[in-house]
């Protein structure tokens, strides 16, 4: 087994990190994904296309002289060669002709097969990667309801759909547990809140110094009623999408397991093709998909799921 770096900072979180890989993964997928965790992650950009084309983002890094690269599953993002903060001064980003988004995150929102005219839940939404990618990919021609509990975070939501000239996302601030089964949707994102261990950097302390079991155990709970709550607004015969960016099956696999026991939804295999080049670790739940951390992406978790018509 790998030993991670300790040198500095929360050894405690870290500690932790490995006793649950350990619990769930053989030494070799441990040793996979604690060696994604040292990697140096790579900066990727979402071209806005509802404002700019790619090609008119490309021509402006060609003037920035920052060097990019495309990516084979999705024409509008680019990996660029420089930091974010440095992409942070540029018009492109004031002007929100791009969206600055991790590669893994994106993939939730495409793998929802959504439409113009549908109505869209996104449950837990700031600060709006996934909504705005939504958005995009249905030309804002799509009813979107944006819910986010914590008001602060809901602000940088609002900013962020305003910034990219989104007009068709209601924003509410509210606990999504709380939602009233008035409405229901044609697609729902749970993109749940999470302990976030998919996101950690070996060689950053403060990515690991939040990470403890209560954490764990909050986010396993709220996952639980959210991941419920969305089956009961989701249309019957309709397909939903859970992610988040954990690699521990606690927040996953046992999610999902929880969710099937209800016998109202069904595991909608992610199988097109285009995610083949993405490395993935096995899962329980066949179809499901997990990326470990890596140079390229963060590690993630992510379950289609369709309701069915009748129990
Ligand atoms: N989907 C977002 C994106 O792509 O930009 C990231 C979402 S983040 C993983 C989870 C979000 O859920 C956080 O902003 C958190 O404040 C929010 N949240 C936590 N509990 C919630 C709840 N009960 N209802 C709604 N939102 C919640």
């Amino acid at each position: 087994m790998m030993k991670p770096n300790q040198a500095n900072g929360n050894s405690q979180g870290l500690e932790l990190l490995i006793e649950k890989l350990h619990q769930h993964y053989d030494d070799q997928t441990c040793d996979i994904i604690l060696n994604g965790m040292r990697e140096k992650r790579v900066v990727s950009l979402r071209v806005n296309t509802l404002k700019k084309s790619k090609d008119e983002i490309k021509q402006a890094l060609d003037t920035s002289h920052i060097m990019y690269h495309d990516v084979s599953w999705y024409d509008d993002v680019l990996i660029v060669e420089t930091k974010e903060s440095l992409l942070e001064e540029l018009d492109m980003f004031k002007h929100g002709w791009i969206y600055l988004q991790s590669l893994s995150s994106m993939i939730p929102a495409l793998i929802m097969d959504a439409k113009p005219k549908q109505t869209i839940l996104d449950m837990a939404a700031a600060p709006g990667g996934k909504t705005t990618l939504l958005a995009v990919l249905t030309q804002d021609q799509a009813s979107i309801t944006a819910i986010e509990a914590h008001p602060i975070r809901a602000e940088k939501l609002k900013f962020n759909i305003n910034r990219q000239g989104i007009k068709h996302v209601s924003v509410m601030v509210k606990d999504a547990r709380m939602l009233d089964p008035y409405f229901i949707f044609d697609r729902i994102l749970l993109d749940a809140p999470c302990s976030g261990s998919g996101t950690i950097l070996l060689n950053d302390p403060k990515t690991f110094s939040y990470f403890t079991q209560k954490l764990i155990d909050k986010s396993v709970e709220t996952q639980k009623a959210l991941i419920k709550k969305a089956v009961d607004l989701l249309k019957p015969g309709e397909t939903m999408v859970y992610s988040t960016c954990s690699v521990l099956p606690d927040e996953n696999d046992n999610i999902i397991q929880s969710i099937l026991k209800s016998g109202w939804v069904e595991v909608v295999p992610i199988e097109d093709d285009k995610w083949h080049s993405i490395p993935t670790l096995p899962t329980q739940i066949p179809g499901t998909l997990l990326i470990p951390p890596s140079q390229y992406y963060e590690g993630f978790f992510i379950a289609k799921l369709k309701k069915k018509v009748k129990k």
